[in-house]
């Protein structure tokens, strides 16, 4: 029996295993078989991770952290969890190929997924000027026509954050009528850089090799027209990859896993939680990372704890 499980491969499960693995755990790591290192894999510069002052590549960041996890003995396998039986003392984690793993404790550091328009050329270019992260994004878009999706307040937080650097923001909502909060409206409305086009949906982004344009269709009369910009950052709303778990552990109303206050306790013992499946809020890389430390100190004090017994 493996003393700990964690099930996912972004910055939150890699940091667990750097500390579980330094604690001598030997960490058993399940990262999914299509895309394992999360989201920073889909990222280009990366200029916001402390000690690369002059920045790195997602994919790059995201294999140091592997290596640095599996230097001191994480042991990463690119498998899917499908089964997760949680709440006896002996957790079962069973994989794609059916077997079955079982360990002490869990870590459930899936990640989040940023929601798509699922319209055709938004993976094609997307980190070619389509970006779901202006925090990470923004600087690239200096000086630049933009715009931002959605009517939430993240686009409205995001959109406000973005006119540091662009010159123009178009924020394009499907209503008219925005969900944000008041605070975040009202802020976004004084911003003479943010311009509002209501009642409004993508049908198309146009760019060969980078975005150019958008066609923008209509949503009350369906009439198309034709919007040039640089650069389009998609802010619909944001889901974390709780599917494995539902039922099985406690979740919160914005649909993240439950824990307890700072910790990475969720409703189970030996089950803890961390990164953007416990992230309404900051969904950064480093806090990512932070938390997984949280969780590997926490999964270390409740094995310490099942020996004490
Ligand atoms: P959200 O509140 O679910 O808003 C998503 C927005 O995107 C809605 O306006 C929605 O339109 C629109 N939308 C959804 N699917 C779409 C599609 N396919 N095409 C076009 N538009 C689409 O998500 P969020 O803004 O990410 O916020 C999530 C949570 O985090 C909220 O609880 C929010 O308050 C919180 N948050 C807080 C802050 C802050 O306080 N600083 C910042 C960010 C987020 P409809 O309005 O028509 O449904």
């Amino acid at each position: 029996m493996h003393q700990i499980i964690i099930i996912g491969s972004g910055p939150a499960a890699l940091t667990a295993g750097i500390y579980a693995s330094r604690a001598g755990l030997e960490p058993l790591m399940f990262a999914s078989s299509v895309e394992p290192g999360g989201e920073l894999m889909n990222t280009t510069d990366v200029e916001n991770f402390p000690g690369f002052p002059e920045g790195i590549q997602g994919p790059e960041l995201m294999e140091k952290i592997q290596a640095q996890a599996e230097r001191f003995g994480t042991q990463v396998r690119y498998e899917d969890v499908t089964e997760l039986d949680l709440a006896g003392d002996v957790k079962r984690v069973t994989t794609s190929d059916g077997a079955v793993h079982e360990a002490k404790a869990v870590i459930f550091a899936t990640g989040s997924a940023y929601r798509k328009l699922g319209i055709a050329d938004e993976d094609r270019l997307s980190g070619h000027g389509v970006s779901w992260c202006a925090t990470c994004d923004g600087f690239f878009f200096r000086e630049k026509t933009i715009a931002v999706i959605g009517g939430g307040d993240s686009a409205m937080e995001e959109a406000t954050f973005l006119t540091r650097f662009a010159d123009k923001v178009y924020v394009i909502h499907r209503r008219d009528e925005l969900k944000a909060s008041k605070i975040m409206q009202q802020r976004a409305f004084d911003n003479e850089k943010i311009e509002f086009i209501w009642n409004s949906e993508v049908a198309a982004i146009q760019g060969e090799e980078e975005v150019t344009g958008l066609t923008l269709r209509d949503t009350v009369d369906g009439s198309e027209r034709e919007l040039p910009i640089e650069g389009l950052f998609i802010a619909i709303g944001n889901d974390p990859r709780t599917h494995l778990v539902h039922g099985k552990l406690n979740l919160t109303a914005e649909g993240t896993i439950a824990v307890d206050g700072r910790t990475s306790k969720t409703s189970l013992p030996g089950v803890f939680a961390a990164g953007d499946v416990i992230d309404p809020s900051y969904r950064q890389a480093v806090t990512a990372s932070a938390s997984g430390t949280v969780a590997a100190l926490d999964a270390e004090h409740y094995l310490v704890s099942l020996e004490d017994n």
